[in-house]
This record gives C-alpha cells, sequence and structure tokens, in this order.
C-alpha cells in the first residue's frame, strides 16, 4: 500500500519521461501489478506527450492554456475521486458505528416491553433486523448530508 501511493506520486513525472532510470524502473515494475497506477499512468501519457510537443522557441499559448488546462483538470478529477473515496469510508463507518452504539440502548427498552409481544428470541432478532436496517438509513442519510455540505464549502473555498 505505502509502495503503490509513493508510485502514484511519481505517475506524471513518469509518463514526462523526468525520472532517474532507478525511479523508472521502479515504477515500470510496481505498474506491471497494479491495475490502477497501470490506467493512471496510460491517462498521463497524452499529456505528457502533448507537452513534450509544444514548439520549444516559442510555444504558442492557447496549445500550453489549454494543456495546462487539461493537466488541472485531471489532477481535479483525481482529487475529487479521493475525495469521493474517503466520503464513502466515511458513511460506512458512520452507520456502523452508529448501530453497534445504539443497539444496546434499543435491546435494553426492547427487552422491557418485548417480553409482552412474544417469545423474546425471535422478537430480538427481528427487532435486530429492523434496527439495523434503521441505524444504516439513519446513518447513511446523516453522512450524505453532511457530504453534500461539506462538498458545497469545498467549491467556495
Ligand atoms: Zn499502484
Amino acid at each position: 500500500m505505502r509502495e503503490h501511493d509513493k508510485i502514484r506520486e511519481l505517475l506524471a513525472l513518469a509518463a514526462a519521461d523526468a525520472l532517474t532510470s532507478a525511479e523508472q524502473e521502479q515504477v515500470a515494475e510496481h505498474v506491471r501489478s497494479c491495475i490502477a497506477c497501470s490506467n493512471e499512468l496510460g491517462a498521463w501519457r497524452p499529456i505528457a506527450s502533448e507537452l513534450r510537443r509544444l514548439p520549444t522557441p516559442q510555444p504558442s499559448s492557447w496549445l500550453v492554456q489549454a494543456t495546462l488546462a487539461r493537466a488541472e483538470a485531471k489532477i481535479t478529477e483525481q482529487a475529487e475521486r479521493d475525495w469521493n473515496r474517503r466520503v464513502m469510508i466515511f458513511v460506512l463507518s458512520f452507520a456502523w458505528l452508529l448501530t453497534i452504539a445504539s443497539w444496546p440502548a434499543f435491546h435494553f427498552l426492547s427487552g422491557r416491553f418485548g417480553t409482552l409481544l412474544g417469545p423474546p428470541f425471535s422478537h430480538t432478532w427481528i427487532s435486530f433486523a429492523a434496527f439495523t436496517a434503521l441505524g444504516w438509513l439513519a446513518g447513511g442519510v446523516a453522512a450524505v448530508m453532511l457530504a453534500i455540505r461539506l462538498r458545497g464549502e469545498r467549491r467556495l473555498a
């Protein structure tokens, strides 16, 4: 995992042939076994070759602008994807935490009233299933709302 992160930072430079041969070797070896990095490198290559094609004496400014804009869009898109993944992990952990944290309280309450309604064992399991679903729903909704708000703030920043 650590190597994957290290290599990922080098991919743009690798596409531009701007690494030392040892680094280039390291990247090549990782890319052979990592589809994510391989795709990432593939996405950088056309941008890098476009950069190389820029006329050296007097780069026409629209080409520079267009290439820079594409590189920037690529970086933004990548940041967005990382952010989405972090939000997803947060949503899942939040839903789980909510379920786990509030289950004992619910169990206690349903234990007091549940005995009136039928066999305690099956009642407990039905409650647990219903409660888990509710916990996930509430956690998911709360986390998604939070995510939308955070994203709005991020856009403004
Ligand atoms: Zn990788």
